[in-house]
Formats: structure tokens, C-alpha cells, sequence
């Protein structure tokens, strides 16, 4: 599968992906592997990972598909990803849809797939982490990590991407469309999108209004002068994805000179390692022995045998192998 991979077959990728997104204990075994096999041979590819988020409706899928064709135009190949919570919870995804970007599906240079159904958003960022390593060592040069502007999505998109994409539909009045403080400051690039026929005026000012709002933020060290910027584009009539473009890469190209894309990567490998250790000790504590023995402990301690303290102590040093706390008197 690696060999395969690293030559940038489709069907190698779909299948790595596959048993990244399984949860079964030797499966998981192989992806660790595989993946670690991939960094070693890949000699360091590195796409340029976009995170895009916005509501239900906004054209997240109209704009993919018409920025993806754009890039594999020019000769690019582009990944498209998807971390959906909806799917976390209910099992069924908002962006799973696979009538969604039908062109850019068919397209030779694209790659295209669903996010992955998990328990819970964590989970779900996990694998599509590690999809993203994997396109990359398949060698695309863009990987576009969609998300819908809901819960904690665009966080995680943001510890996932090297740029963060914020789309918005043009608003009636002059409220800022209620896009909460803390997603404004993670945006690199808000994009106006529809400003077209009826809606470009109001596109046209809705984008002054976030100009204005991303100016009034404090300055970013990541952030060279101008950014970051607002601009309008239209998914339907393809206006504005070349310039949106040229500000992506503008913006990547600055920050590797500068040292803070390697910066932010490293932060986030830091991040995610970290979050998979949680995740793992979270997961022993819900699986046998220690379920059975918390499960034990609890009921001495309800039964007011225990304090909670010494039960919570007999639990770590028996079956988690942390050493005894050692008391002064
Ligand atoms: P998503 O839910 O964010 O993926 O949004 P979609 O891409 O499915 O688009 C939602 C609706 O907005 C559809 O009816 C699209 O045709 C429409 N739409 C998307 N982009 C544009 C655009 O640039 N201009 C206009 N006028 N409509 C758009």
C-alpha cells in the first residue's frame, strides 16, 4: 500500500484512509505503521493544507468545486476532506453528500472524500488528521479541509490547516452576521461569496464591514501587512477564485520564509500528540481491567468504605503503573 501511496494512486489512498478510519485494534496497528513508514520515505512533501468553514448554505460545496477545477487546471492536485460533527453525532453527514461536486469528483487531478462517521469530534479530527498525512505523502499539493460553522468544527479545522478560510454569504443590514469574536480572529482569509447579480452590492459591503472588523483585531505575529484581508468571490460565476488564490499563497509563501508555517506545524504535531495520548488513557479507562475496577472501587467508595482519594490512588497505582504518592506524615 505504501509504495502505491507514494506513487499517488487513487485507489491506494482510498484504501489507506480506509483503515486509518477503522477502529479495530490491529487495524490500528498497521495505520501507525503505515503512517510512520510514509514520513520516513515521503522526503518531507508538503501540500498546502486549507481549512474552510461556513454555515449550511453559504456555497461551501459550489466554491470547492469551482477553486479545486481552477487549481487542477493550472496543473495542481487537490484533496478535499471533511470534518463534520453532524456526523460525529447522528451518523448521518451534512457533508458526506455524494452528489456534491460531481465535476470535480470526476477530475483525474481531484480527490475527494467524505468525513469519516466516529463517536465524537475528536475522533473524527483524528482521522481526518491522518488523511491529511496521507494525502500528502500521495503527493497533492492542496489539501481543502472543509467544515460547517458549527460547535467546535472551526477549531479543530484550524489546528488541522496551515490557513484558515472563513466563508460568509452577504448580510442584509449591518450586524456582522453574529460570526462569533473568537472565529473572526482565527480567519487568515474571509471570502464574501455570492457577490453576484441582486447580492453583489450587498456583497460589496458586507466585505467593506469585515475589512473594517479584521483591522480593528490585534495584530498577529503570523500576519504580514494587510492580512488578515477580506475579499468577495462568486462560487457560481467563478469570479474572484484566482485572486483568492494569489492571496493563499501569498500568505504561504510569507509565512515559510519567516519561519512561522514551520512554526505552527510543529505546534501542531505537538498538539495532536498530545491529544492522542488523552484519548488512548481515556480509552483504557473505559476497557477492561480497569473498567471492572473502577466499576468495583466506585461501589466501595458509595458504600462509604473508601474515600474517594484512596480509591483514586488504588486505581492509578494498580492498574496505570503511577507510582505511590508519597505522604509526609
Ligand atoms: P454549502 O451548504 O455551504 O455547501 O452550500 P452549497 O454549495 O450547497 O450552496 C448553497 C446554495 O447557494 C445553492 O443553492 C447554491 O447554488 C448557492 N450558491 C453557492 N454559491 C453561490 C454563488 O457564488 N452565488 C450565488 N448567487 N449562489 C450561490
Amino acid at each position: 500500500m505504501q509504495a502505491g501511496i507514494l506513487r499517488g494512486e487513487r485507489r491506494a489512498l482510498a484504501r489507506a484512509i480506509t483503515l486509518v478510519e477503522s477502529g479495530r485494534a490491529d487495524h490500528r496497528g498497521d495505520a501507525i505503521a503505515l503512517l510512520q513508514g510514509l514520513k520516513d520515505a515521503d522526503h518531507g512533501r508538503e501540500a498546502l493544507r486549507i481549512g474552510l468553514s461556513g454555515t449550511p448554505g453559504v456555497g461551501k460545496s459550489t466554491f470547492i468545486e469551482a477553486f479545486g477545477m481552477m487549481l487542477t487546471g493550472r496543473g495542481l492536485k487537490v484533496a478535499v476532506l471533511a470534518v463534520d460533527p453532524s456526523s460525529a453525532r447522528s451518523g448521518g453527514s451534512i457533508l458526506g453528500d455524494k452528489t456534491r461536486m460531481e465535476r470535480l469528483a470526476r477530475d483525474p487531478r481531484a480527490f475527494i472524500r467524505p468525513s469519516p462517521s466516529q463517536s465524537h469530534l475528536g475522533g473524527v479530527a483524528r482521522r481526518t488528521r491522518e488523511a491529511i498525512e496521507l494525502c500528502e505523502a500521495a503527493d497533492f499539493d492542496v489539501i481543502l479541509i472543509e467544515t460547517v460553522g458549527v460547535g467546535q468544527s472551526e477549531t479543530v479545522v484550524a489546528e488541522l490547516s496551515d490557513l484558515f478560510v472563513l466563508l460568509l454569504a452577504p448580510a442584509g443590514g449591518d450586524e456582522l452576521q453574529g460570526v462569533k469574536r473568537g472565529i473572526m480572529e482565527m480567519a487568515d482569509i474571509i471570502l464574501i461569496n455570492k457577490a453576484d447579480g441582486d447580492l453583489k452590492a450587498t456583497a460589496t459591503r458586507t466585505c467593506a464591514d469585515y475589512a473594517g472588523a479584521l483591522r480593528l483585531l490585534r495584530k498577529r505575529p503570523q500576519d504580514p501587512e494587510g492580512f488578515p484581508k477580506a475579499l468577495t468571490v462568486s462560487a457560481i460565476e467563478e469570479a474572484g477564485l484566482a485572486q483568492a488564490w494569489d492571496e493563499m499563497q501569498a500568505l504561504a509563501e510569507w509565512r515559510r520564509e519567516t519561519g512561522h508555517w514551520a512554526a505552527r506545524r510543529a505546534h501542531q504535531a505537538r498538539y495532536w500528540f498530545e491529544a492522542e495520548v488523552r484519548e488512548a488513557l481515556l480509552s483504557t479507562l473505559k476497557r477492561e481491567p480497569v473498567k471492572g475496577a473502577m466499576a468495583r472501587l466506585a461501589g466501595a467508595v458509595e458504600a462509604g468504605d473508601l474515600t474517594a482519594a484512596a480509591a483514586a490512588e488504588e486505581l492509578l497505582t494498580t492498574y496505570l503503573q503511577r507510582p505511590p504518592q508519597s505522604g509526609t506524615g
